[in-house]
């Protein structure tokens, strides 16, 4: 009977996993240490003058690679964050949960950081389990203090880089180094998401993925029997048996019912019984059952990545309509993006007529409209700037000018537009306004010009 990597008198916080090791598992561990560098460098980097990402929900900022996306914006970041999540439901249906296993920061923190520690101080899992029963000591204080102290820090250490890309780093340098009375909210809210990651990675572990995170519960609608997904081979694997010599009229299957793959397994399941909500696919089990099958000299991969139909019938893998059905989707709304991206002016420009007459005249041979503007800068740089009608024959009497327009900032301009009564055939026209700086045309705006058009 295979061995649980479960406490029997404990409750949900009692999982004993196995340390992993083998070849997906030092793979994982070079991707995590990318994936870890990435996260921490990228609030502090910068570029055009920006943080390199910055997702600043509390004032509606959101900068990439050193494109601002302002308030003004937020429809292309609501697209940008539909593509993600096609992306992941595209990849979902592919390869199951392998973004669980093997990019998502908190299995990422958990596996690669946090239960790392806790094999470098407690020891492996059986090591672990007794220094849980053990009454308390000087050896049990001094390991659980060390383990909890290190724990806290580097929760500090995730807190404010979490920080860092919601507030941005520049504040956060502030908060850190000025007086906390200077910045009472800010330092509470390192507390609070200090110990928010403690809790989570110190207690709460692998209950994120199984039970709170809503990606694992939609599994069973994305994947379908062609997705590959960490399973075992239960048509190779089954009977299963410890023993084939003391049963030498059973016919045995490869599964040698060592429990070795559930020991390993983080969220301390049997992967045998199928494929489960529970499973991150961090292909652990894979890694521990190949060092079993390599020891009794038998072929690799009796826990692999397959899928459905090849597990039941054999069939070999091909993708499946579905996965092409998202694909096409998914690629049609990153052309959308991409188009209006292109497309999107580093200063937005919204002409409105101002309310009340429609029109002025202005002696007998002019009339003239009276109009707002608002001038929003999506650059971090301020610019000086020109503002005209795109026909010479106009003129622009300012009632409310500007010709500075500051970094991420905006500017408002009132004026009239008086066109010559000879020029008007019509009573409604086109009108259109420029933004230029430096001798190029940054912004464009339409609106319309009421007259009565001048008699033949
Ligand atoms: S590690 Fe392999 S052989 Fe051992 S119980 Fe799991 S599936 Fe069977
Ligand atoms: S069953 Fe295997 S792949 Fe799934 S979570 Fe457990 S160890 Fe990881």
């Amino acid at each position: 009977m295979a061995q649980k990597n479960k406490s029997e008198s404990k409750g949900r916080n009692s999982l004993y996993p196995k340390k992993p090791s083998g070849k997906l598992y030092t793979y994982r561990k070079w991707v995590s240490y990318g994936l870890l560098l990435l996260l921490f460098s990228f609030p502090f980097l910068r570029f055009n003058g920006e943080q390199l990402v910055l997702l600043n929900f509390i004032e509606r900022k959101f900068v990439f690679f050193g494109l601002i996306f302002t308030p003004q914006d937020f429809y292309l970041f609501a697209l940008a964050m539909l593509i993600f999540i096609m992306f992941i439901v595209c990849f979902t249906v592919v390869l199951g949960r392998l973004w669980c296993g093997w990019a998502c920061p908190q299995t990422i923190f958990m596996e690669m950081v946090f239960r790392r520690i806790e094999y470098w101080i407690e020891g492996d899992a059986n090591k672990q389990r007794k220094l849980d029963a053990q009454k308390w000591n000087v050896d049990k204080i001094l390991k659980k203090s060390i383990k909890h102290f290190i724990f806290l820090v580097i929760s500090f250490a995730i807190a404010n880089t979490f920080l860092a890309y919601i507030i941005g780093s520049n504040l956060l340098v502030k908060i850190i180094t000025e007086p906390v009375s200077q910045h009472v909210s800010g330092f509470l809210s390192i507390c609070l998401f200090t110990f928010i990651f403690y809790g989570v990675f110190a207690y709460v572990r692998e209950v994120v993925c199984t039970v709170i995170c809503p990606y694992g519960r939609l599994q069973g609608v994305l994947l379908d029997n062609q997705s590959l997904v960490v399973a075992y081979d239960f048509s190779r694997g089954e009977p299963r048996g410890h023993s084939q010599k003391s049963a030498a009229d059973l016919k045995f299957g490869d599964c040698i019912d060592c429990g070795l793959c559930v020991q390993v397994c983080p969220t301390g399941i049997d992967i045998r019984n199928g494929t489960q909500l529970e499973c991150v696919n961090c292909t652990a089990c894979i890694d521990s059952c190949n060092e079993v099958m390599l020891k009794l000299n038998k072929p690799k991969n009796l826990i692999g990545f397959f899928n459905q139909d090849f597990i039941k019938e054999r069939k070999q893998y091909r993708i499946g309509m579905k996965s092409y059905g998202y694909a096409a989707v998914l690629f049609i709304v990153m052309l959308v993006f991409s188009s209006l991206i292109y497309k999107r002016e580093d200063i937005q420009t919204i002409v409105l007529r101002a309310s009340g007459t429609l029109y002025q005249s202005r002696g007998k041979d002019k009339t003239s409209n009276l109009y707002n503007a608002e001038l929003i800068n999506k650059t971090n740089k301020t610019i000086k700037f020109r503002f005209k009608s795109q026909s010479d024959t106009d003129e622009i009497d300012f009632i409310q000018k500007a010709d500075i327009l500051p970094k991420e900032g905006s500017a408002h301009v009132t004026f009239f537009l008086i066109r010559k009564n000879n020029s008007i055939k019509k009573y409604k026209t086109d009108v259109v306004f420029e933004i230029i700086a430096d001798g190029k045309i940054l912004s464009t705006a339409a609106t319309s010009f009421f007259a009565q058009p001048a008699e033949e």
